[in-house]
C-alpha cells in the first residue's frame, strides 16, 4: 500500500459522513476535505466529530474555492455585519486554507453572542473566520512572515502536500523500538539536538547552536545514526538560538520535511535567525546559512497550539505543553506506536509563575521517559526567591543612582528582557526613582511579537493589557535607542538603566556600553540570565578584572573592569534545583526513567544521582553521541 492508497482508504470512510465531497487532500498533518455543497460545509459539526473519531486523524472540511464569496464581497459583508465598536483593523484572506483572518481591537464583538456573528459570516461567505486581537505594538517580523506565506502560497501548498504523504505513509513494522541519540546539548549548555528513531521514523528535537564556543558550535551530525534524507520531522521547542539556531542549515543541505513549533516560536525564531545572518554579514564572516534557507524553513513550518495532538510521522504523535520558559515555549510529548511508548522532553522550563507566563504543565496522558534540563541542577544552585530578587534589585538600583552611576543589564532579546521590563515598570516611581530605562537591540521587536500572541501570555498580564488598558511594555520611562549618537548621549548622561542585547556579552550593543562604562566604579553591570561557559559574560561574572576588546578598525585594547558586577538569578526563565525536584514530585504519571541534559557536566550528573535517590527511578546523564534504547 502506498500513501495514495492510504488516501483512497480514507476517502471510503469520509464518504460515509460527507457523501458529496469533491476532493480530499493531505495538508501537512491534516486531512482536508473539500465540498461544493453549502450544507456539507456549514452544518457538519457531529459528522466531522464522528469522522475524526473513526479515522483518528486531524480532519478539516473546507468550502471548494468555487463556492466561496469573492474576497471583496466577503470583506464588505464582514464590515457590514460586525459592529463598528469592534474596531476591525485588518481583514486578510488565506485562500490556501479558505480562511479569513479578522484582526480587531475587541475580538469579542466580532465573535458575537454565542458565536452568532462568526456563524453568520461562515454561512454567508463560506470562508472560515479566524478572529485575532489587533496587536498593541506592530511587529515587522510577523508582517513579513505573513507576507511571505501569502506570496508563496502555491509553493507552501506543494510542501504541505508532500509532507502529508510522508506522514501518512503506511507502516512496515508492528512493534516499535525507540532509540534516542544525543547530538548536542548533553552535559553542556548550547547546540541542543536530540534524534529519536523508531523502526519507521526519524525525528529530530531541537537543533541549536552554541554561541559561546567556536569549536563546539554545532550539533554532531557526523554519527552513523543521522541521515538527513531519512529525517521525517523536526520539532523546535522554543526560540532561543541554542534550540533553533541551526534549523535553516538542515534546509540548506536538502531537508524537505516539516518543522513543528508554536506560532510565537516560528516568529521569534525567524527574527533571531535573520539577526544571526545579519551579524555574520557585518562581521565579514561566511554565514552558515542564508536568508533563503530561513524562508524555506518558514514555508515548511507547521504551527501547533498547546495540547493539540498531531501526527508527525507514521508512528509518532506530538503534543506541545506549556513550559513557562519564554513566549510560546513548549515541552514536547511524543506518543510512539500504538500507545507503546511515551516520552516528554522538557526543553527549557520554569516551574513557577512569572510576570510573563504561566508555570510549566506537569500532567501528561502517559509517560515512560522524561528528558529534563539541568541548567540550575547543581547542589549549589540555590536561587533567590522572586520576592528576595525584587528587593535585591530595588536596593541595587537605589545604591547606584545615589552614587550617580548607571546600571547595565545585558539581556537576551527574547524572554528575560520582557520579564525585567514588567518588573521595572511596576517599580519605577514607586520603589525606585522614575529614571529613564534605555532599551537597545532587538528587544522592542521581540516585545512586539509578544503582544501579537496575547493568548500565550500569563492571565494576569493579559488582564492588565486588554481589560485594564494598562500595557507595561508601553511605559513612558522606556526609551528605544536607535542610533550611535543616542548611545553616546546615554553614556555621557545622567543615572539610568540600560537594557541591551546580547545577553552574554557576545557582541551587540551590550558590549559597546560595557567598554565605555567599565572604568567607572560608580557604574554597575547586572546579570539576570544564565551565562554560558566560554562567553565574555561568563568570564566577567566569574571575576575577571580585564579583557581585550577589538575596535572597528581591528585595533586591540585592554578594558579594565572597575565597575560593580552583580548577579540576580531569581528572575531566570529556568527552574532552580528545588523547582526541578518539585516538578518531578508533582509530575503525573510518574516516569520510569529520567534523563538529564542542558547543564554543565557536573550538574547533569549530580542532578541525575539526586533524582535517583529521591524520586526512586532509573536515571541517566548521557554525554553527546550516545545512543540509548528506551523501551
Ligand atoms: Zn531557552
Ligand atoms: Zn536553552
Amino acid at each position: 500500500m502506498s500513501s495514495v492508497d492510504v488516501l483512497e482508504h480514507y476517502k471510503d470512510i469520509i464518504k460515509k459522513y460527507i457523501p458529496n465531497f469533491d476532493s480530499v487532500e493531505f495538508e501537512g498533518p491534516e486531512i482536508a476535505v473539500y465540498s461544493k455543497r453549502r450544507e456539507e460545509v456549514v452544518a457538519n459539526g457531529d459528522a466531522l466529530k464522528n469522522l475524526a473519531k473513526e479515522i483518528r486523524k486531524r480532519i478539516v472540511i473546507r468550502a471548494h474555492p468555487s463556492i466561496r464569496s469573492p474576497s471583496e464581497e466577503a470583506m464588505a459583508f464582514i464590515q457590514r455585519e460586525v459592529p463598528q465598536e469592534a474596531e476591525i483593523s485588518k481583514i486578510t484572506f488565506d485562500s490556501n486554507l479558505g480562511e479569513v483572518i479578522i484582526a480587531a481591537k475587541k475580538p469579542g464583538l466580532v465573535i458575537g453572542k454565542g458565536g452568532f456573528t462568526l456563524k453568520t459570516i461562515r454561512e454567508k461567505t463560506l470562508w472560515r473566520p479566524n478572529v485575532v486581537r489587533t496587536p498593541p505594538i506592530e511587529s515587522k517580523t510577523v508582517d513579513s512572515v505573513r507576507e511571505l506565506i501569502k506570496k508563496e502560497k502555491e509553493l507552501q501548498k506543494k510542501y504541505l502536500l508532500a509532507i502529508g504523504h510522508r506522514i501518512h505513509r503506511p507502516m512496515l513494522y508492528k512493534n516499535t523500538e525507540v532509540r534516542l541519540t544525543t547530538l548536542g546539548g548533553f552535559r553542556e549548555v548550547g547546540r541542543t539536538c536530540l534524534l529519536l528513531q523508531t523502526k519507521e521514523s526519524n525525528v529530530m528535537i531541537d537543533c541549536g547552536v552554541n554561541l559561546g564556543s567556536s569549536e563546539n558550535e554545532f550539533p554532531r551530525f557526523d554519527v552513523p545514526e543521522f541521515n538527513l534524507d531519512k529525517l521525517d520531522a523536526v520539532i523546535v521547542t522554543h526560540a532561543h538560538m541554542d534550540h533553533c539556531g541551526f534549523v535553516p542549515y538542515l534546509y540548506k543541505w536538502g531537508y524537505h520535511g516539516p518543522v513543528f513549533m508554536t506560532q510565537p516560536t516560528r516568529n521569534l525564531a525567524t527574527m533571531l535567525q535573520l539577526d544571526y545572518v545579519d551579524i555574520a554579514d557585518k562581521e565579514g564572516k561566511d554565514p552558515i546559512y542564508t536568508k533563503k534557507d530561513i524562508k524555506r524553513e518558514i514555508l515548511s513550518a507547521i504551527p501547533l497550539e498547546y495540547n493539540e495532538v498531531t501526527d508527525i510521522a507514521p508512528d509518532v504523535k506530538l503534543t506541545f505543553h506549556n513550559s513557562g520558559h519564554i513566549l510560546g515555549s513548549a515541552m514536547a510529548h511524543l506518543h510512539i506506536g500504538d500507545g507503546n511508548y511515551n516520552i516528554v522532553y522538557t526543553g527549557d522550563f520554569k516551574f513557577q509563575r512569572t510576570k510573563l507566563l504561566e508555570p510549566a504543565s506537569y500532567k501528561f496522558p502517559r509517560l515512560e521517559t522524561i528528558v529534563i534540563e539541568s541548567t540550575y541542577g547543581g547542589p549549589h544552585d540555590v536561587m533567590q526567591s522572586r520576592h528576595e530578587s525584587e528587593r535585591h534589585l530595588v536596593n541595587l538600583i537605589i545604591d547606584v543612582i545615589n552614587r550617580k552611576g548607571k546600571i547595565l543589564i545585558p539581556v537576551l532579546a527574547v524572554g528575560r528582557a520582557q520579564e525585567i521590563m514588567i518588573v521595572l515598570e511596576e517599580m519605577l516611581g514607586k520603589r525606585i526613582p522614575d529614571i529613564p530605562v534605555f532599551i537597545d537591540g532587538m528587544i522592542s521587536e521581540a516585545t512586539a511579537i509578544h503582544t501579537t500572541h496575547p493568548e500565550y501570555l500569563s492571565e494576569e498580564l493579559r488582564e492588565k493589557i486588554f481589560h485594564q488598558g494598562h500595557n507595561p511594555f508601553l511605559c513612558e520611562s522606556f526609551h528605544q535607542v536607535d542610533s550611535q549618537n543616542a548611545r553616546d548621549d546615554i553614556i555621557e548622561g545622567d543615572p539610568c538603566i540600560i537594557m541591551a542585547t546580547s545577553g552574554m556579552l557576545q557582541g551587540g550593543p551590550s558590549v559597546q556600553y560595557l567598554e565605555r562604562l567599565a572604568d567607572n566604579p560608580k557604574n554597575c553591570l547586572l546579570f539576570v540570565s544564565y551565562q554560558v561557559e566560554g562567553t565574555l559574560g561568563r568570564r566577567v561574572q566569574k571575576g575577571w578584572k580585564d579583557y581585550t576588546a577589538v575596535d572597528d578598525k581591528g585595533k586591540r585594547h585592554m578594558v579594565r573592569l572597575n565597575l560593580q558586577v552583580e548577579t540576580i538569578e531569581g528572575f531566570s526563565g529556568h527552574s532552580s534545583r528545588s523547582q526541578i525536584m518539585g516538578y518531578l514530585r508533582k509530575l503525573r504519571p510518574k516516569p520510569d526513567r529520567v534523563i538529564t541534559c542542558h547543564g554543565e557536566a557536573t550538574k547533569c550528573v549530580n542532578l541525575a544521582s539526586t533524582i535517583h535517590q529521591r524520586v526512586k527511578c532509573e536515571t541517566k546523564a548521557p554525554k553527546n553521541l550516545e545512543t540509548m534504547f528506551l523501551n
